[in-house]
């Protein structure tokens, strides 16, 4: 691994004036996703500045919904009982998320901005336009199984590897960012972007900015929810695809609904036509079945993740029967 200095900041104040005096510098926290990267060359700072001891750890109930600090542990956001209570989605998405261990050391900002797990993008000896800009993509023609079938451009056909942005998405949440200019807030899908023409760019910070915490408004969504993972073995697995979904039902009629994918896309893939399609109707495998067909519009397999075109739809009306009470 590369040597590099390690500073602590301990307010954001200090923590901003420290990476705007060196910007090949970057932020540590949890460090989950980040120290792996460097210890295999991808990503190589100067400089840590460690921002694990800001004090942004606090899930803070507000007038209209939540503030959940930058610096919570995943594994803290998921046991909170106010997340469990009003935003059971949040909670059911972390916990399917990594393992114990890593929801223990991880923090809600840094998840937000952990990085792609493209095979490609992890080994140096390949053409990567995410990790190199302009040496081309290696999983376009090669082995693409966990890749996008949406949203993907020629330069990258990668998917974010978050569940709990998956939630998040669903659940209409704000990002609330620090930087030199001072405070912004980005809805949550404005946040990640895809890939275009400039895939090494996963979100849409700007220079300097630090996230401080993430608000989710107030949610008629506390009871009929599912987050349905389907990966390679049950624990420990990126998504092969994932569900977020959630109901308001007025007896068996869909007062409203929240869907979104993940393991599909460049970011947090909503699917806000789909949602369009299930208000007014009642509660049905057939209602969701179109729904799930409403949803897939525009997907487009590669050789080795074609698969994703059929599990994607199933997935999505498993996870609508399963949040409705259809199945248990
Ligand atoms: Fe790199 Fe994206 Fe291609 Fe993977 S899909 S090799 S991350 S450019």
């Amino acid at each position: 691994m590369k040597a590099f200095q390690y500073v602590r900041s301990t307010t954001a104040k200090s923590a901003i004036e420290a990476l705007a005096k060196d910007p090949s510098a970057m932020f540590l926290a949890g460090g989950t996703n980040l120290v792996d990267l460097m210890k295999r060359g991808v990503t190589e700072p100067d400089k840590l500045i460690d921002i694990s001891r800001l004090p942004y750890t606090k899930i803070e109930k507000e007038s209209s919904g939540v503030r959940i600090g930058a610096m919570a542990l995943n594994s803290q956001v998921a046991d909170d009982k106010l997340i469990q209570e009003k935003w059971p989605l949040l909670s059911l998405a972390l916990n399917a998320g990594a393992s114990a261990q890593l929801r223990n050391k991880a923090t809600v900002g840094g998840n937000m901005l952990q990085r792609t797990r493209c095979g490609y993008f992890y080994d140096t000896e390949m053409d990567c336009n995410k990790r190199q800009p302009g040496s081309g993509c290696g999983a376009k023609e090669g082995y693409n199984r966990m890749h996008a079938i949406f949203g993907t451009s020629e330069h990258c056909i990668a998917v974010h590897p978050s569940d709990m942005c998956i939630a998040l998405a669903a659940l209409d949440a704000t990002v609330i960012v620090q930087g030199p200019k001072g405070e912004r807030k980005i809805p949550f899908a404005d946040f990640h972007r895809l890939p275009g023409d400039h895939p090494e760019k996963d979100n849409t910070l700007e220079k300097g900015e630090l996230i401080t915490a993430v608000t989710l408004p107030d949610s008629p969504y506390a009871k009929n929810v599912h987050y349905l993972k389907v990966r390679d073995r049950t624990s420990y697995a990126f998504a092969l695809v994932s569900v977020a979904a959630a109901l308001e039902l007025d007896g068996k009629t869909i007062k409203s609904a929240r869907l979104a994918m993940g393991g599909v896309a460049h970011k947090p893939w909503r699917l806000l036509e789909a949602e369009k399609a299930l208000v007014g109707q009642t509660v049905s495998e057939a209602t969701f079945q179109k729904a799930a067909e409403v949803a897939m519009t525009g997907a487009k397999g590669y050789e080795y993740n074609s698969f994703k075109l059929k599990l994607a739809p199933n997935s999505i009306v498993e996870a609508l029967k399963i949040a409705a009470g259809l199945t248990a």
